[in-house]
This record gives C-alpha cells, sequence and structure tokens, in this order.
C-alpha cells in the first residue's frame, strides 16, 4: 500500500512537472494556449508604450541597491530563455512607488524585445525580477498583488558588439545546446549595473503580469527610457538556444490589451501643479496681448 502511494506521488509529481513546463512561444502549446490568466487576465503583459498616452508624474527615483557590487553565479538553460542568478547578499530595488524592498531573485532576455515603444519593437530585452522580501520568496510573492517588480532594459541593434555582453554570451554557447543545461560565470564576475544604462532616472510604469505561464498579475513593470545596444552577431548566440520543441529563435510574448490601466513616465522633479501655473501663465500672457491689440486698434 504504501509503495502504491509512493508510485502515485511520483506520477502526480511527474504530470505536475511536465505540465507547468508545457508551453512554447509557438505552435500547439503557444502563446493563444497558455494556461492560468494568460488569457482570461485584464492586466496582461508585455504591453506597447504609447509615449505620447503615457502619464507624465514624479513617482521617485528607482534605487538600485548593491547593483554596484561583483557577484559571481550561474547560468541555465530553462527552455524558454537563458536564466543567471547571483551568490551572495541580496541585490534590491527601492524607491518608486514601490511598498517595500524587493529583492533580486533572477535576471533573463527575451529576444526580441517584449515590450514595444511607439509600435516599434527592439532587439533584445532584460529583465531583473525582484520579489517583496515582505512575501518571503519569489514562488509566494507571485500570487500576490504587487509581489514582484521587474525592471526592463531595452537593447537596440548596433554594428558593433556591447562587451558587456560578452561573458554572458560565452557561458551561454555552453548551454546553448540543452535544455536544462547550466553552468557557472566563472571567467568574468557580473555586476549588475553594467547591464543598466546610464541614465536610470527616466523609466515608464505600470502594473501588468508575468509574460509567461501563469501570467500571475503581480508585477510592477518599470522599463527604463534609455537604451542599451547589442550587435546582430551576438543576438545570433541567444538565436541558437536550444528548447524541447527545436532551436528557440525568438522567446518574446505578443503584446497584450492595455485595458483600463495607464502607463506612467516618470520624470524627475515633475508635478503637474507647475504645469498648471504655466497655463495660467500662458492665458494671461494671451490675454494680456490681445487686450493690447485692441487697445491698439481702438486707439488707431
Ligand atoms: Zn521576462
Amino acid at each position: 500500500m504504501k509503495n502504491l502511494f509512493l508510485i502515485f506521488t511520483i506520477i502526480i509529481g511527474f504530470n505536475a512537472v511536465i505540465a507547468s513546463d508545457d508551453w512554447s512561444y509557438w505552435g500547439e502549446h503557444g502563446p493563444a494556449h497558455w494556461p492560468g490568466l494568460c488569457i482570461p487576465g485584464k492586466k496582461q503583459s508585455p504591453i506597447n508604450i504609447v509615449t505620447e498616452d503615457s502619464v507624465k508624474t514624479d513617482l521617485g527615483a528607482l534605487k538600485f541597491i548593491r547593483y554596484d557590487s561583483t557577484f559571481y553565479g550561474n547560468i541555465t538553460n530553462n527552455g524558454h530563455s537563458v536564466q543567471i542568478q547571483l551568490y551572495g547578499a541580496p541585490i534590491s530595488l527601492q524607491g518608486a512607488n514601490l511598498p517595500s524592498t524587493y529583492n533580486l531573485e533572477q535576471i533573463h532576455f527575451h529576444w526580441l524585445a517584449e515590450h514595444m515603444v511607439d509600435g516599434s519593437r527592439d532587439a533584445l530585452e532584460l529583465h531583473f525580477v525582484h520579489y517583496n522580501n515582505e512575501y518571503g520568496n519569489i514562488t509566494a510573492a507571485m500570487q500576490r498583488e504587487n509581489g514582484i517588480a521587474v525592471v526592463g532594459i531595452l537593447f537596440k541593434l548596433h554594428e558593433k558588439d556591447n562587451i558587456e555582453l560578452a561573458p554572458i554570451l560565452e557561458a551561454t554557447e555552453l548551454i546553448s545546446n540543452e535544455v536544462g543545461k547550466s553552468t557557472e560565470l566563472t571567467r568574468a564576475k557580473i555586476i549588475p549595473y553594467h547591464f543598466l544604462p546610464k541614465d536610470r532616472s527616466k523609466y515608464y510604469h505600470y502594473e501588468g503580469s508575468l509574460t509567461t505561464p501563469g501570467c500571475q498579475e503581480s508585477v510592477m513593470w518599470f522599463i527604463l527610457a534609455e537604451k542599451l545596444s547589442v550587435s546582430i552577431k551576438q543576438l545570433n548566440i541567444f538565436k541558437t538556444v536550444k528548447t524541447s520543441n527545436g532551436t528557440l529563435s525568438f522567446n518574446y510574448r505578443p503584446t497584450q490589451p492595455l485595458g483600463e490601466r495607464k502607463v506612467y513616465r516618470h520624470l524627475d522633479g515633475y508635478s503637474s501643479a507647475t504645469t498648471r501655473r504655466s497655463n495660467l501663465l500662458l492665458i494671461f500672457v494671451c490675454f494680456s496681448f490681445l487686450l493690447s491689440k485692441s487697445l491698439y486698434t481702438i486707439n488707431n
């Protein structure tokens, strides 16, 4: 009886492993068939950011804590991307409108980019995935509203290689041929700051979801406005990563409807009160001009 129970448990467990990974970016398990909230959700990601429609506001600066330290880590081909995990003291995110401290869990890439800006798609997008400290771990946090904070960095195509990506791409070549393969990032330590643009003061923010099944709607998104660069040669290395149903030539989810949501555009020191004051000033100037013109007409 005990053995029967054990076999039963193993079968259930095995099915759970298969089921949780039974999705892909195309074909019969593609995005139109993803489980969880992916189809019925109302706050899904990624989105197309329409800059003109974004609401300008000062949300406060994002604070990148220990992003400037150096870390050892490993990189894994998880069949959907290459994912980096760093060792050592927590790296975290604070500031903006974050209600707590968010610890960095992992870093991964999407080729091409998932978020579009004004209808155009960049070559690559990096996601720094953080979870709310108060929930203890990422699995618990992804079930909670505002449990996850992801910083997205867009990479535009450039003729020159991005040298910061070189150690990651070297390691990617070692793990690209097999799903589940992992290697240590020993050749060069990782400094997370090197994967952030110089200007971190401008970003877009909205509330959305994970971009992979089950698409939980627990993510505070921060897409930095300044972009980094990647060469075609470098992008092609990502495109050689093997997945369970062929080569992962792309791993971006199509953009989702914005619906009732707003996209905020953070600008340091911006206040709508300043705008109101300057609008009033403009009206006053126009009025004075018209008044003086009509007085001039009357006098002549
Ligand atoms: Zn991602």
